[in-house]
This record gives C-alpha cells, sequence and structure tokens, in this order.
C-alpha cells in the first residue's frame, strides 16, 4: 500500500488540500485530527475536565472511535453516532487539543490509525504520522503556512460555516494550539526528519493542491 504523511500546524490547509491531493490520485484521505476530536467531544458532552489527564483517561473505556469512508469522504462515529460536525465546532478544538496530550489517547487511537494506513493507499494527515504513526510512510510532507495567513483562512472557513466568531479569537485559538502542539512531551508536532517542507504562506489553495501532487509523485 502506499502511504503518504502529511503533518503540520493548525490551519496549515492539511485537510483541504489533502482531501483534493488524494481525490486526484486515487486515495482515501484520513483525517486523524478528527479521531483526537471525538475524545474531545465525549469529554465536553460529559462534562469532564478535558484539561485533567487522569480524568480523561477514564473516559476511555467508554469511548468508542470509529472512521468510515462513505462516497470517499471520511465520517467518524463516536459510539456509534454520527459526529462529524459536532467535532468542528471551536471548543472541540480546544478539547483536542488536550487530550491529545495525554500518552493514554495516543496510545488509543495508534492502532486504529495503522490499520487503515495497511489496508488502504491513503494520504494521512496529522501532528505524528510521520514521525510516529508511519514512521516508513513513502513520502512525508511538512505543510506550513505563516500564523496569520492560517488564521485568516479558518477565520473565512468558520464564518462560511455560518459561526459567529473573532479573527483575534481564531488566531489566539490557533497560535496557543501550535505552542501546545509542538512542546507536548508525547509526539510532538515536528517535521520527520526525512520531511519535504511545504510552505503555502504565498500559495492559493489550487497552487498547493499542485505542490502537493507535485511532490508526492516526484517522491515515490
Ligand atoms: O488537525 P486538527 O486541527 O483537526 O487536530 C485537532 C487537534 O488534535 C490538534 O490541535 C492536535 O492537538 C491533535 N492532533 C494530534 N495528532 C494528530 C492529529 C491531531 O495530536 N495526528
Amino acid at each position: 500500500m502506499i502511504n503518504v504523511a502529511i503533518d503540520g500546524p493548525a490551519g496549515a490547509g492539511k485537510s483541504t488540500i489533502a482531501k483534493a491531493a488524494a481525490k486526484k490520485l486515487g486515495y482515501i484521505y484520513v483525517d486523524t485530527g478528527a479521531l483526537y476530536r471525538t475524545v474531545g467531544v465525549y469529554s465536553i458532552r460529559t462534562k469532564t475536565d478535558y484539561k485533567d489527564p487522569e480524568a480523561v483517561e477514564k473516559t476511555l473505556p467508554h469511548i468508542h472511535v470509529d472512521l468510515k469512508f462513505i462516497g470517499g469522504v471520511q465520517h467518524v462515529f463516536l459510539n456509534g453516532e454520527d459526529v462529524s460536525e459536532e467535532i468542528r465546532l471551536p471548543e472541540s478544538s480546544m478539547a483536542a487539543s488536550a487530550v491529545s496530550a495525554v500518552p493514554a489517547v495516543r496510545a488509543f487511537l495508534f492502532d486504529l490509525q495503522r490499520e487503515i494506513a495497511k489496508k488502504n493507499n491513503c494520504i494521512m494527515d496529522g501532528r505524528d504520522i510521520g514521525t510516529v504513526v508511519l514512521p516508513n510512510a513513502d513520502v512525508k510532507i511538512f505543510l506550513t503556512a505563516d500564523p496569520e495567513k492560517r488564521a485568516e483562512r479558518r477565520y473565512k472557513e468558520l464564518l462560511e460555516k455560518g459561526q459567529k466568531v473573532e479573527f483575534q479569537d481564531v488566531l489566539d485559538d490557533l497560535v496557543k494550539r501550535d505552542y501546545d502542539d509542538s512542546h507536548r512531551a508525547v509526539a510532538p508536532l515536528k517535521p520527520a526528519e526525512d520531511s519535504i517542507l511545504v510552505n503555502t504562506t504565498t500559495l492559493s489553495l489550487e497552487e498547493s493542491i499542485a505542490a502537493i501532487i507535485d511532490t508526492i509523485k516526484e517522491n515515490l
């Protein structure tokens, strides 16, 4: 199976770009952030303090997370319920970032990610795909862009979904998540040594997609 790992900070456009590239190449696109978001949503729903690692760990035996690909589109299920929309709320992002620092949560989601990669040609995106989940991926890309540019894109995306947000809040959330994701003890966000850096600050979406497809083809 061909496995492509795309890692990078929040809002770099990983999901949009990886999804489009996967479609063009005929691979499935796996968004691993959705898994952490789902664990976060369970904490929110059960009023568990997601900043308390022990409390979060105790929720894991009650959680069953599953990914299904319906018409090529990933849906994530929490105990059988499709939560693909709910995981995108801003509070779910913060909860995801908090629970993702808990080693037991990472271990809990590890096998699911590995199994999907074993069975499918895929582009998998996340924070630790090239470094931890798929260290033998055929191509590893680290996708990034300046924080302001990333916040601007995320802000537009949320407005389009009808959510009422302030640009400054989006930027602050993103900078905080970047910091937390890259400073945690377990599986911190960092480029794999053998990854190819792609910076999309000055690229349009189409140019970014083309850059990723070219990078994959050149390195397979
Ligand atoms: O990619 P997305 O923004 O949906 O990820 C949500 C959160 O999940 C991130 O802020 C990060 O803390 C965590 N995450 C992770 N490892 C991954 C994917 C996401 O720690 N492979």
